[in-house]
């Protein structure tokens, strides 16, 4: 049955996010419909809002949740009501050149519905019966959700949920980077750029990697003393070094082997790369702006074999790779519960996004 359900709606490109009552329709063929328990607000969201990542408005915000089960539709056997999911911002079709060779992250179909289900509709209407888009086929920052099975994953139930939602985009996104992309070596030398929700993750994961030395630069000395907490071996604020690169480079013993840009700027990004000693890799993980560009010094392919790469949500198989990091939170070797600085009512969505542009949580979760 269709349900009525409160929303976190992008209506207006720079205007604060509303919430909204709206109407869920059932799931279709494929589809399940979930109760949406905990929902991360990540930055993707965010640069909807400002239109970094331009989609067209209305849209349901919300690609990292967590819930359970309420309605299955015909055609799915492998979901029941009572499951325990997460969401999963990148449907993959399985059958095109990227699914097939071990890439799901980056796989065509996913591509194509960036704000409507797979099939290029939806199962959200505002109270006037307009349709409402959805974030990533996901649109989770609402009480109930329909989504189609592709973008849904069972995990076990004694996982919290609003930790298990974490993982489906910021810790995912964070540590992929580190594990899947770099590959960082055990006792390698590694950088950070942005201790944010995605930058923690990519920090721990350095640490769980085994990287020797690992340096964290942000701005926020807040955020800074959370990267010790994750496993940073020295900081950097980059607002009272008058050369980040250069103390990155003495740090590091003359260069790190690996660098991860967590902030989505161009300007960062040639830090990054800069940072690097000779045979060096730079990550490039954050999302900057369609007009956003970044500039290095070319002669330093050949002459320093390095590498300037990027990832996509941590170059994810999600299917293999969230039930690896969901054991090792279990195993306690991976922090989730750490990260959720604070919880917010869904209601209270608006004052979740101004912290988040504000740099004020490590992550917030609006929990239901
Ligand atoms: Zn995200
Ligand atoms: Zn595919």
């Amino acid at each position: 049955m269709a349900r009525t359900s409160k929303a976190v709606i992008c209506r207006e490109v720079d205007r604060p996010v509303v919430v909204e009552e709206i109407e869920v329709e059932s799931p279709r063929r494929g589809e399940v419909m979930i109760k949406v328990a905990a929902c991360g607000v990540c930055r993707s969201g965010l640069s909807v809002t400002t239109g970094t990542i331009p989609l067209p408005p209305p849209v349901v915000l919300g690609h990292e949740g967590a819930g359970v089960v309420v309605e299955v539709g015909e055609g799915v056997t492998d979901y029941a009501v009572g499951d325990h999911v997460i969401s999963v911002f990148i449907a993959m079709c399985g059958r095109c050149r990227y699914c097939t060779t071990g890439r799901p992250s980056l796989c065509d179909e996913a591509s194509k519905a960036i704000y409507t289900l797979p099939d290029g509709t939806v199962r959200t209407r505002d109270r006037q019966g307009r349709p409402l888009n959805v974030f990533t086929g996901c649109g989770v920052m609402a009480e109930y959700a329909t989504l189609h099975t592709d973008n849904v994953m069972k995990i076990d139930a004694d996982v919290p949920l609003d930790r298990a939602a974490l993982v489906s985009c910021g810790v995912m996104t964070g540590v992929g980077a580190v594990t899947n992309t770099a590959r960082v070596a055990p006792g390698s030398s590694a950088v950070v750029f942005g201790a944010g929700g995605v930058g923690l993750n990519a920090i721990q994961a350095c640490a769980i990697a085994g990287a020797a030395t690992i340096v964290a630069v942000d701005t926020a000395d807040a955020k800074l003393a959370l990267a010790r907490q994750f496993g940073a071996t020295h900081t950097v604020n980059a607002k009272q070094e008058e050369n980040v690169v250069k103390t990155v480079r003495r740090l590091t013993g003359g260069g790190a082997e690996y660098a991860f840009e967590c902030v989505g700027s161009g300007a960062i990004v040639a830090q990054a790369y800069g940072s690097l000693r000779k045979g060096g890799t730079a990550v490039v993980v954050g999302v900057a702006g369609p007009k956003d560009t970044t500039t290095v010094r070319t002669a330093t392919f050949p002459f320093e074999e390095k590498t300037l790469t990027g990832t996509y949500l941590g170059s994810a198989r999600p299917r293999d790779d969230f039930a690896r990091l969901l054991a090792l939170y279990k195993a306690k070797r991976l922090k989730l519960d750490e990260l959720i600085t604070r919880t917010y009512g869904i209601d209270e969505a608006p004052q979740a996004f101004a912290d988040l542009t504000e740099g004020r949580n490590a992550r917030g979760v609006i929990v239901f």
